[in-house]
């Protein structure tokens, strides 16, 4: 069926965004130093739809660092690079029911990591790139998210050394995956590629545009590059469902029934198969890591015009 007009659209967003601008509940993630000092009161809103129109509201023109939005993209190079099945084989596609950062991600099964949109899968997904070198690990991402983009994004800086200098959790978790044979290049360049690509800034548009591709068979609504085949899409998809918001996935589906991603940095997209995209952003995040005003911005969109992939009439 039809989109909603854009006027529809930029008006839920305005509701949703002037409906919890004043919302308390969460505080910003602090375990990365650099996320606390990012201001508490930061709200934006912005949607893609398939056809390419861009709706913007609120604080549209902050970068934050995308986190574990990144997680997606990368997983979907991954795809396009050695097909959908490496994903399921090298790495898995269950859910953890776990925090992001759960050890627990690796301790499952037979030694892979659970899912790519957990630390441990989303590390062994950076692994998994075809590259000779760190340099060009990385030079291969920025360039895919770039392209996702339609322009050029920056690493954040001071995001990047914080949790740089933090992330021995993460270097562990690297350091057991590849013990046992399920991270495939050196530990701790995955970790830093990882890093790297957690800490990209993105405005709540740009992040939309980057997703926009899930939200249209694969091909990019703008550029009209294919990015994915059709039928990697809902594998994505499936995943996201299961996976994207952690030991939150479950409360997320039941309430909204939208697949999404988020991220510690306040940052969330959430996909409606074939129609948009839909970006929140703001960083006070609830016990998940979860941002507590994006999620209701997002909800209370997808309720007004009854998006819910279980419930498709
Ligand atoms: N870079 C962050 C980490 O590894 C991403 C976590 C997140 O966004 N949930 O801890």
């Amino acid at each position: 069926d039809e989109l909603p007009t854009k006027e529809a659209l930029k008006k839920a967003a305005e509701e949703a965004h002037a409906k919890f601008k004043d919302e308390k509940e969460g505080k910003n993630a602090d375990y990365i130093p650099a996320l606390a000092k990012v201001p508490s009161e930061l709200f934006g809103i912005a949607i893609v739809t398939a056809d390419g129109e861009v709706i913007e509201v609120g604080d549209v023109d902050y970068s934050f660092s995308m986190q574990s939005c990144s997680k997606v993209f990368t997983m979907c190079m991954v795809m396009e690079e050695s097909g959908a099945e490496a994903i399921f084989e090298k790495i898995n596609v269950e859910p953890t029911g776990m925090p992001f950062n759960s050890i627990k991600a690796i301790e499952h099964g037979d030694g892979r990591a659970d899912n790519p949109l957990v630390n441990a899968g989303a590390i062994a997904t950076v692994s998994m790139i075809k590259a000779d070198s760190p340099e060009q690990r990385w030079k291969k991402i920025s360039d895919y998210y770039n392209l996702l983009a339609g322009e050029e994004l920056k690493v954040l800086e001071d995001v990047y050394v914080s949790e740089a200098e933090t992330n021995f959790r993460n270097r562990g978790i690297a350091n057991v995956l590849f013990n046992s044979g399920n991270l495939f290049c050196d530990p701790l360049e995955a970790t830093d590629v990882y890093t790297r690509q957690c800490s990209v800034g993105v405005t709540t548009a740009q992040l939309a545009m980057m997703a926009s591709p899930l939200a249209n068979d694969g091909v990019h609504p703008v550029s009209k590059k294919t990015f994915l085949k059709e039928d990697e899409v809902p594998k994505v998809l499936s995943i996201m469902t299961m996976a994207g918001f952690y030991d939150g996935a479950g409360q997320w589906a039941w309430k909204t029934g939208l697949p999404a991603k988020t991220g510690v940095g306040g940052g969330i997209f959430a996909i409606v198969p074939g129609k948009m995209v839909i970006v929140a952003f703001s960083p006070p995040v609830d016990q998940y890591g979860n941002s507590v005003r994006a999620q209701k911005a997002i909800q209370y969109i997808a309720d007004k015009f009854e998006y819910n992939i279980f419930d498709e009439d």
